[in-house]
């Protein structure tokens, strides 16, 4: 399943430089599928829908750190943990129950992302 970050986070921002995919953003901060990632321009995701890479999308939290689901693939293809549950200080980088996901699914979203 993709890491959410809970309320607890303490905004030190340890963890967005760490993130293989700049699945992380700090708090109002506007999110982008090209940051870090291979994409541009128009692009077809896996479930069909078209997107642009350089599409400005809204934050996810006004208060703290936010992951973008659709980003995070667990550090797989990177890592074998996930950084940013590794560097939190206060350990608030969790499970997220609602994005349960298999490695397949994640492995898949890493060669999409860096295609
Ligand atoms: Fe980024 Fe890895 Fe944390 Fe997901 S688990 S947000 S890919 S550092
Ligand atoms: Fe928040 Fe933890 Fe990230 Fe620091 S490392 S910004 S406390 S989620």
């Amino acid at each position: 399943m993709a890491i959410k970050i809970t309320d607890d986070c303490i905004n030190c921002g340890a963890c967005e430089p760490e993130c293989p995919n700049n699945a992380i953003y700090e708090g109002a901060m506007e999110w982008h599928w090209k940051d870090k990632t291979n994409l541009s321009g128009n692009v077809i995701f896996p479930d069909g829908t078209q997107k642009n890479a350089e599409d400005v999308n809204e934050a996810y939290s006004d208060e703290v750190y936010y992951i973008v689901p659709g980003k995070c693939t667990e550090c797989k293809g990177f890592h074998d943990e996930p950084q940013c549950k590794e560097v939190c200080p206060v350990d608030c980088c969790v499970d997220d129950p609602e994005h349960r996901e298999t490695d397949e699914t994640l492995f898949d979203r890493q060669k999409f992302l860096h295609h």
